[in-house]
């Protein structure tokens, strides 16, 4: 796989997990906070609800027992102010908690100016969003607890004087009778009224709690198997992250860093060196145009030097490569005591063969004697042009005798060959001079002395061999 597909893959597969993670953590953040707020502020309005329909009930009895014992108007206008509020007739007072109506809190009237809105308590219930069931149940109590303000009213009209007409209405006017009121709010049928008031209300909030019990197992059983998905999703992402670090490794960091020392080693000028990196990747490719670059630049170089060291005319050694390898040779005869000779050969008249065939004629002359010259040599013979019509050659393990042998052979070669220049055949010789190496020779008295044998040949009188 090529680091751009990995990386495409790579940032695909992430944005892919973030988003997973995502939804699996706002699943898990959201539902759990926002359900376990609203379960613990339902919980609490559904008991105050609940509460605030016994209270009522109970304040109403208050209210009604304390004015027959009284007599006092005041709990009488209490009364018809609960039921008022409790019917959405009055609006509530915004602070209304289970204690309003008890005796000194109510004579502090000043929170009664602070009013919120007129709504029944029934329709309070039904917000809520009760069961069926359950409202039922609220109900329940609530129509029981009307039935129990009949015998209230009653207590009421007595006080007043006013007795029930047969049609529920109290329009009959009689005597005040205070003792009768009060047994009316006292009587065990007004008690046990008063008791079945509240069993409906305590199986109302029963039945709430167990539904919230209920719901919130199901929520937790939902809310745990996110936390398993998590769990899932973190086992996945470390492994997928693992899978990921473990092939940025192996096939980006550590081939980068090989193919860094390797590419150092090739610029340092060691062009034999070569990259080993060998990754499907574009480092590899890297790695291949890198050991491509070296293989030409070792080429080129290999090109450059064949180039310097040979001579452009007759493509032989030149002056310079003839003379490393004199050196060598040179040098090896000292340390194995090995006997070496050097032929210098020098082409005779060849500024007057110039002059009258022209210079080009004078090459051929030149490539002519080269070629004839490397047929008279034997295999680890050298042969070099290290002047314009001089060459050299070195003759290894030859003493002088062997070296007179080769020379002449040359020297012979080259005088009976002839070139053929227009209608004419033209001949040409050298002269050449030999000499065998001594142990205090270098490099530079040994091409002396083979010089000067050769002027030697000149001055007797040409195309012949002398030895010094
Ligand atoms: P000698 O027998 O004493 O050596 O006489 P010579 O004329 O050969 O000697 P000299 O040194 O006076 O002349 C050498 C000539 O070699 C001069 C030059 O024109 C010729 N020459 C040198 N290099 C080249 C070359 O590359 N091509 C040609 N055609 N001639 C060359
Ligand atoms: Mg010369
Ligand atoms: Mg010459």
């Amino acid at each position: 796989m090529t680091i751009s597909t990995g990386n495409k893959i790579g940032l695909l597969g992430f944005l892919l997990i973030l988003g997973i993670w995502a939804y699996v953590v706002c699943q898990i953040m959201g539902t759990f906070d926002q359900r376990s707020i609203k379960d613990k502020k339902y919980h609490v309005r559904s008991l105050n609800i609940a509460n605030e329909l016994r209270q009522s009930s109970d304040d109403l009895t208050r209210m009604a027992r304390t004015f027959v014992v009284t007599g006092d108007e005041i709990y009488a206008q209490y009364y018809f102010e609960i039921i008022a509020i409790r019917n959405g007739i009055s609006p509530r007072p915004k602070k209304y908690p289970p204690t309003y109506w008890y005796t000194d809190f109510a004579s502090d009237r000043s929170d009664l100016t602070s009013l919120g809105k007129s709504i029944p308590l029934q329709t309070l219930m039904r917000e809520m969003g009760f069961t069926p069931s359950e409202l039922l149940l609220l109900q329940q109590s609530q129509d029981r607890s009307d039935s129990l303000m009949k015998i209230e009213k009653q207590a009421f009209a007595v006080m007043k004087g006013l007795y029930a007409d047969g049609e529920g209405k109290y329009t009959i006017k009689g005597q005040s009778d205070r003792e009768l009121a009060i047994q009316l709010l006292f009587s065990p049928r007004y008690n046990e009224a008063k008791i079945e008031i509240m069993t409906p209300i305590q199986e109302f909030i029963e039945a709430v709690e167990n539904r919230l019990i209920h719901e919130s197992d199901v929520f937790q059983t939902k809310q745990q198997q996110y936390l398993w998905y998590a769990i899932l999703l973190l086992l996945i992402s470390t492994f997928l992250a693992l899978i990921a670090a473990i092939y940025v490794r192996n096939k980006i960091v550590l081939p980068i860093l090989l193919l860094n020392k390797e590419a150092h080693i090739i610029t340092k000028g060691n062009y034999k060196a070569r990259s080993k990196v060998d990754v499907k990747n574009e480092i590899g490719s890297l790695s291949q145009s890198l050991n491509e670059m070296a293989n030409h630049i070792e080429q080129d170089i290999d090109k450059f030097k064949q180039l310097a060291a040979t001579d452009e005319l007759v493509g032989i050694s030149n002056r310079r490569a003839f003379i490393k390898s004199l050196e060598l040779e040179l040098e090896r005869a000292h340390r194995y005591q090995l006997p070496l000779s050097l032929l210098m050969l020098d082409v005779d008249n060849f500024k007057v063969f110039n002059d009258t065939y022209g210079h080009c004629i004078g090459d051929e002359v030149l490539k002519t004697i080269c070629k004839v010259s490397q047929l008279a040599l034997r295999e680890n013979d050298l042969m070099g042009r290290i002047g314009g019509e001089e060459f050299a050659f070195v003759l290894p393990a030859s003493n002088i005798d062997s070296a007179l042998i080769v020379a002449e052979r040359i020297r012979a070669a080259v005088d009976s060959s002839s070139l053929i220049v227009g209608p004419n055949k033209v001949k040409i010789t050298v002269s050449i001079g030999a000499t065998q190496l001594t142990k205090t020779d270098d490099v530079r008295v040994f091409l002396n002395r083979a010089d000067m044998a050769m002027y030697k040949a000149k001055e007797n009188g040409r195309n012949q061999t002398y030895w010094v």
